[in-house]
C-alpha cells in the first residue's frame, strides 16, 4: 500500500518512475535500545508469516513471549485464533493506563506478509539483511518494522515503569493481505469489540516519501479510506440458434450497460481529509495542477479546476466514488445466441456513501431494468471517515516539525483498503501514522526484494515513541 500513498501524494507518474533502489545515508553507531529493537525486528522478519507456508500464530507467540518477559501478565495478553485457521492467529496486549476517564488508544499491526519466492529474490526473503542503508526481507516495510516498533515500545514502556494516562492496547493480526482467508482485525471487531475498544487507533498507511535520493519530501498521515465493493451485472435472454440472430442479445445488452458505466462519472466529493490534502499538496507544487488542486479545495464545484485535477488518475479517484468493469463472462456455445452474460464491476466507494446508494447510481446510469445489478458478498462496511481531529493531527505536526524541519505533514485518504475499515465500522477512528518513510520506487512492497531504509526504521521508531506518549498522556 506504500506505492498507493506515494501516488496519492505525488501523482501516479512519479510513483511509476524507475525501479533501481534509491540511495540512503548511513546510520550513526546504534544505541543499546536500538540494538535490542533490531534483534526483535530481525526475529519478526525471519518468522515466515505467508499464508502458504508461514504462521502468524507463531509470530504472535514470539512477540507475546517478549512482552511476558518484560512483565506483561497473562491477563494482559490475549492470544486468539479460530480452529479453521490455526496458523492465522494474533495477539492483543494491554498496558493499563492510570486514568479511569481517558479512553484507551489502540496500536494496530498486521503480522502477515505477501508471498515471496526465494528463487525470484536476490537475497533470502526470510533473512533480515542490512545492505547499503536498507533492511532487506519480506515484511521489512509492509509492515514488520511498525509491528516491531509497537512491540518494542510496549516492552520499553513496561521496563521503564512508564504509566500512561490512557491505556495503550496493541492488536497484532493476520490476514490483511489475504482478506479472503481469515482477517484478524475483522474478527476482533466482530467478536472482541470490548477487548480492542479505543478512542482511536494508529495503523500503517501513513509515512513519508523521499525524492529517491535520500531526501525526505513529505510526511503523510492517513485519515480515512474508500470502501471496495463488487457488483455483479447480469443480463439473461432466451437465446436460440446463432444462424437467425436478432438485436435482443444478452451480450449486447450487457455491453451497452458496461459502456454506460464507463461513461458514468460519480459526482465530486470532498471530505475534511481530501480538502486539506488538495490544499496542502497543491500548495507544495509550483504548477497548474497545484493551482487547480488549491482552487478545488476551496470550491468543490470549480469545474475547470476539477477537469485539470481529474487528469491524474489517483486524484480522480480521490475525488469521487469510482466503478470499473473487471471480469466478464457470457454465452455457452460458439453457435448459439447467449442466454446469459455477466460482468463484475469493482467500486471504490467514497467515505460516507453507502453500498445501496452506489448500486442505485449504477442502476440509474445503466437505465435498463433488463440488466440486473446485485452487490456481491462480502458486503463491505460503510467507510466511516475518521475526523480530522486536532488532538491527533496537532501532536503529529509538532513532531514532524521537530524531526523533519521544513517537511510538510499532509493528511491523505487512501483509495485502497486497509484493516482500518473494520475498526471504523465499530466506531474506532483509525489513523495511518507518519514517522518512517519510503521511496518513489515503492521499495519492493508486495514485490521483489522488499526493503526499508535503515534510518527510516530507527528514526521512525523514535518519532513514534514520542508520538504515542503525547497521545497516551493527553487524557
Ligand atoms: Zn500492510
Amino acid at each position: 500500500m506504500y506505492k498507493q500513498l506515494y501516488a496519492a501524494v505525488f501523482g501516479l507518474a512519479a510513483a511509476m518512475q524507475g525501479t533501481a533502489p534509491a540511495q540512503e545515508a548511513q546510520m550513526e553507531p546504534l544505541r543499546p535500545d536500538q540494538v535490542a529493537f533490531r534483534a526483535l525486528y530481525k526475529e519478526l522478519v525471519e518468522t515466515n508469516t505467508t499464508l502458504s507456508s508461514g504462521s502468524c500464530t507463531a509470530a504472535a507467540q514470539r512477540m507475546g513471549a517478549h512482552l511476558k518477559a518484560a512483565g506483561f501478565s497473562g491477563k494482559d495478553l490475549t492470544y486468539f485464533a479460530v480452529s479453521e485457521h490455526p496458523k492465522e492467529g494474533g495477539l492483543v496486549a494491554i498496558l493499563p493506563g492510570g486514568s479511569s476517564s481517558a479512553k484507551p488508544m489502540l496500536l494496530l499491526g498486521h503480522l502477515d506478509v505477501v508471498e515471496a519466492k526465494r528463487e525470484d529474490w536476490t537475497r533470502d526473503p526470510f533473512t533480515l539483511i542490512e545492505e547499503n542503508g536498507y533492511f532487506y526481507g519480506r515484511g521489512t516495510a509492509d509492515m514488520k518494522a511498525l509491528d516491531a516498533t509497537w512491540v518494542d515500545m510496549l516492552i520499553r514502556f513496561k521496563n521503564s515503569g512508564y504509566h500512561p494516562i490512557r491505556t495503550i492496547k496493541l492488536a497484532l493480526t493476520c490476514g490483511e493481505e489475504t482478506t479472503y482467508a481469515f482477517n484478524g482485525a475483522q474478527w476482533l471487531a466482530k467478536n472482541k469489540p470490548d477487548l480492542i475498544a479505543a478512542a482511536f487507533a494508529l495503523n500503517e498507511g501513513g509515512g513519508g516519501r523521499t525524492d529517491g535520493h535520500g531526501k525526505l519530501m513529505v510526511e503523510a498521515i492517513q485519515v480515512g479510506e474508500k470502501a471496495s465493493q463488487n457488483y455483479r451485472l447480469e443480463s439473461l435472454n432466451v437465446g436460440g440458434h446463432s444462424s437467425i440472430p436478432i438485436r435482443d442479445n444478452a451480450i449486447y445488452q450487457l455491453a451497452d450497460a458496461l459502456t454506460k458505466i464507463r461513461d458514468h462519472e460519480f459526482p465530486v466529493k470532498l471530505s475534511d481529509t481530501t480538502r486539506a490534502f488538495f490544499a496542502k499538496a497543491g500548495a507544495a507544487r509550483a504548477d497548474d495542477l497545484g493551482a487547480a488542486m488549491v482552487a478545488l479545495s476551496k470550491n468543490s464545484s470549480d469545474k475547470a479546476a476539477e477537469v485539470i485535477v481529474s487528469k491524474d488518475r489517483s486524484y480522480h479517484s480521490m475525488l469521487r466514488t469510482t466503478c470499473v468493469a473487471t471480469l466478464l463472462e457470457g454465452g455457452h456455445a460458439n453457435n448459439a445466441l447467449p442466454q446469459r452474460a455477466a460482468a463484475n464491476v469493482n467500486c471504490r466507494i467514497f467515505p460516507g456513501e453507502t453500498v445501496e446508494a452506489t448500486q442505485a447510481a449504477l442502476v440509474a446510469a445503466i437505465g435498463d431494468t433488463g440488466v440486473k445489478v446485485t452487490a456481491v458478498p462480502p458486503i463491505r462496511p460503510l467507510a466511516v471517515p475518521p475526523p480530522l481531529d486536532a488532538m491527533i493531527i496537532g501532536p503529529a505536526e509538532t513532531l514532524v516539525a521537530k524531526y523533519f524541519p521544513g517537511v510538510p505533514l499532509i493528511p491523505s485518504m487512501s483509495t485502497g483498503a486497509t484493516d482500518g475499515i473494520f475498526l471504523e465500522a465499530i466506531g474506532i477512528p483509525v489513523y495511518g501514522v507518519p514517522g518512517g518513510w519510503g521511496d518513489p520506487d515503492g521499495n519492493g512492497v508486495h514485490g521483489l526484494n522488499e526493503r526499508r531504509s535503515v534510518r527510516s526504521v530507527y528514526i521512525g521508531r523514535d518519532f513514534l515513541t514520542e508520538l504515542v506518549k503525547l497521545y497516551a498522556d493527553s487524557g
